[in-house]
């Protein structure tokens, strides 16, 4: 592509999106990763799976992939919410909030392979990875991309999708918020004797939550889930290294009995947690989303939901923009793209760091209180359907997507 209107670095799940996204959009985008594809693309790349928001399923449809993707995505009937070793805290039904579910499991593999060849077959979209990029500068009319093999592409306008470790942020000079949890994410698909029921359970225990996610069926009817193991201490003594029985046993011991059987199947990933948040999204000519400007814990299933909001707020401005013959990089397009995510962001990162201090604790009186909170407001149905609206972050879907859902 020669003269693209935006250059997206980073093809990450945001960065492919957001390249679908603007391409669907009519506007010339370039992206640009540093991985070969034919290794994101396989299927042990990333054996993570997303909460998928009434928000975020509107803008997987809006770049085009929805339709394709649907089918392997499992939908959410019912959130159950343990505490410690308590029995069922709470419990969240569909039909108790109209029979609308409350979002989707879709597995980060598929939505990768979806977006990839979604890409590749616009027009308005090019892809160049691997290839790493190395460095800017930037002019009155342009920014200017320089990738370590001495190539430069130009455009009015850089975004960086670049991760967590975003090198677009750290060239713009720009500082961040940052702490890490001192735990980990081990995850893993399973398969189980019973069938889920499209059941989502959240425990929180000591260590961190521990989270079953429903998934589809596999190929022969066995009955799938994706685990979100939350672990403390050191990596020699992580969940990640057990041999197969061991840690087939620790999962039966965690899963509520009605699954049956527990068996671990594939590859074990594990991911250190943290909190990072860009203190500046935008520089000239720059601009951050996804997680290059916010990465948090993923307790509440969030972190991809609000990058995807990031994508719709950008691509509406831009596409305006380009559509109304305006330069996409001008101050007063990234100023207003600041200014409605930054707040959002913010908010979601302090309710998802709450949420983790309040449950990831074993201090005797914060048990006993978030206990009775927690029995108070399943007696209660005006407050269980505050919670719903207010704290569904507890079962990784927050009050965006209860919003969301409700507004379809
Ligand atoms: C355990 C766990 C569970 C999660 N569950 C959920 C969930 O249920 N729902 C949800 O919404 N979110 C969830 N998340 C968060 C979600 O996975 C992330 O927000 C998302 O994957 C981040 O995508 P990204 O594209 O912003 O960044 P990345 O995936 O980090 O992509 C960045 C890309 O930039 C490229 N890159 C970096 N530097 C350069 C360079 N110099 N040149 C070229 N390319 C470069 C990299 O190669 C990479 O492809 C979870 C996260 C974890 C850890």
């Amino acid at each position: 592509m020669k003269n693209p209107d935006v250059i997206i670095i980073g093809g990450g799940l945001a960065g492919l999106t957001l390249t679908a996204l603007m391409a669907e959009k009519n506007v010339n985008v370039l992206c640009i990763d540093r991985e070969k594809p034919q290794e994101t693309l396989l299927d042990d790349f990333d054996g993570r799976t997303t909460a998928i928001s009434y928000g975020s399923q509107k803008v997987l449809q809006e770049a085009g992939i929805w339709s394709s993707l649907e089918k392997d995505c499992c939908p959410i009937e019912s959130i159950r919410i343990l505490d410690g070793g308590s029995p069922v805290l709470l419990e969240f039904e569909s039909r108790e909030v109209g029979g609308k579910t409350f979002g989707w499991i879709a597995e980060n593999r598929l939505i990768r392979n979806a977006l990839y060849k979604k890409i590749t077959s616009q027009r308005q979209a090019g892809l160049i990875a691997p290839a790493v990029v190395s460095g800017f500068s930037v002019d009155e009319k342009n920014a200017h991309v320089f990738l370590d093999d001495g190539t430069t592409y130009n455009a009015p306008l850089v975004i960086g999708a670049d991760g967590r470790f975003s090198f677009t942020r750290e060239w713009m000079k720009i500082g961040t918020r940052q702490w890490s949890y001192k735990q980990r994410a081990v995850i893993c698909t399973v398969i189980h004797e019973n069938a889920h029921n499209n059941i989502a359970v959240e425990h929180f225990r000591p260590e961190g939550p521990f989270a079953i996610l429903p998934m589809c069926d596999d190929k022969e009817g066995k009955h799938r889930s994706s685990v979100v193991w939350t672990e403390h201490g050191t990596k020699r003594h992580s969940a990640l290294h057990y041999t197969q029985d061991v840690f087939d046993a620790a999962l039966e011991a965690r899963f509520p009995s009605c699954y049956g059987a527990v068996h671990q199947i594939e590859k074990r990933f594990s991911y250190p947690l943290s909190l990072v948040h860009a203190h500046q999204y935008i520089a000239p000519r720059m601009a951050l989303v996804a997680e290059a400007a916010h990465g948090i814990h993923p307790i509440a299933g969030q972190g991809l939901n609000m990058g995807f909001r990031d994508l719709a707020t950008i691509t509406e401005l831009i596409s305006a923009a380009c559509k109304n013959g305006q330069d996409p990089g001008s101050e007063e397009v990234l100023k207003q793209y600041q200014q409605h995510r930054r707040f959002d962001n913010m908010a979601m990162a302090g309710a998802t760091d709450s949420l983790n201090k309040l449950f990831s604790n074993d201090l005797m009186p914060v048990k006993l209180a978030r206990k009775a909170g927690l029995r108070i407001v399943s007696r209660l149905p005006f407050a269980k359907k505050l919670f719903m609206n207010q704290a569904m972050g507890a079962a990784g879907l927050l009050p965006s997507m209860i919003k969301d859902r409700d507004a379809a």
